[in-house]
């Protein structure tokens, strides 16, 4: 059944007078830490941030998840937007996923391939990329789309230059928005601004920014190849990623900093890579309190 309506659709949110500042949460991939998970979204969503995003398994395992967790923080009262991947997604499976979703009220949807998996077949894939996504939603209609951007190019790009000439076919296939990779250095997301403009792709992008608090999301970040660690936070990790507490710290400064910069020059809109992490997005809101009033 239906249920009553009561979110935002995510342009409307990013492209509003105040910035908005939102929060990734990430689903369980077992059972057995669904409760936690679920406790944490929660927890932060009484920090009532201008809208959530729920990630979705490539493997399409959590995809349950994605959607009951983001029709419980609509239900929460914020605005919720539930991921949607192309890996391991036949059209069927896809159809049936957002007539699940228009039934949960859920009115906003991040289009995206997914990474493919090792020894993971691509030709028995129905959609290869995130813009084929795109269109079977817009066709399918009632959703606010969104995709995902790289200001430092995507890994499996030939070349910038082609990495944003498929940018805007995503935009033209429905993409009324784009949040961007993590990045260290606002200098490089400007860069890629003004790229894509000229480059004729003119839709709204949303900041994602990731506060780096401890060791273990450090190495993970080296893995995805193409992500600069400027000098400068390199430093802050040498000194602190062995003192959990002050790698923290220094980790939120960071990247309230960055913020306020990216707000100072006129990026409304900024998404936490929050990790299910209640205390990290609290810290970072408050730091911005006044910023974001
Ligand atoms: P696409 O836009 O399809 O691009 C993938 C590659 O194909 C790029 O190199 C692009 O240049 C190229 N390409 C695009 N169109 C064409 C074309 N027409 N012809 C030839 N080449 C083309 N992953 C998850 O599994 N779950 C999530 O919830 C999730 N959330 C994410 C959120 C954000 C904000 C970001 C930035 C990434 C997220 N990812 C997630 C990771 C993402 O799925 C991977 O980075 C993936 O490798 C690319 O996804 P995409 O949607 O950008 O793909």
């Amino acid at each position: 059944m239906q249920q009553e309506c009561i979110e935002m659709k995510i342009i409307d949110v990013i492209t509003g007078e105040k910035p908005s500042l939102s929060f990734e949460v990430f689903p369980p991939k077992t059972e057995d830490k669904y409760e936690n998970v679920v406790a944490a979204a929660e927890k932060i969503a009484t920090l009532h941030p201008d809208y959530m995003s729920v990630t979705y398994g490539a493997g399409g395992g959590t995809s349950e998840y994605t959607a009951d967790i983001a029709q419980r923080l609509s239900r929460m009262g914020v605005n919720s937007m539930a991921h949607l991947t192309c890996v391991s997604s036949t059209k069927e499976r896809v159809r049936e996923e957002l007539a699940g979703l228009r039934d949960r009220g859920i009115q906003n949807i991040l289009a995206l391939r997914g990474d493919i998996p090792p020894n993971f077949d691509p030709s028995a894939m129905d959609y290869h990329f995130a813009y084929e996504l795109a269109e079977e939603i817009r066709d399918f209609g009632g959703f606010c789309i969104g995709g995902a951007c790289y200001p430092e190019t995507h890994p499996e790009s030939e070349s910038g230059i082609k990495d944003l000439e498929y940018l805007k076919i995503k935009a033209e296939c429905g993409c009324e928005f784009f949040t961007t990779q993590m990045f260290f250095d606002n200098n490089i997301l400007y860069n890629f601004l003004y790229r894509m403009l000229r480059s004729g792709v003119d839709v709204p992008v949303v900041a994602g920014i990731m506060p780096v608090t401890n060791k273990k999301q450090i190495e993970r970040i080296m893995g995805i190849s193409g992500t600069a660690l400027p000098q400068r936070f390199v430093r802050i990790v040498d000194r602190y990623g062995d003192k959990p507490e002050a790698m923290k710290q220094a980790g939120i400064a960071y990247a309230t900093e960055q913020i306020i910069d990216l707000y100072a020059n006129g990026i409304n809109a900024v998404h936490v890579y929050s990790m299910n992490n209640y205390d990290v997005a609290k810290r970072i809101q408050e730091n911005l309190s006044e910023i974001i009033r």
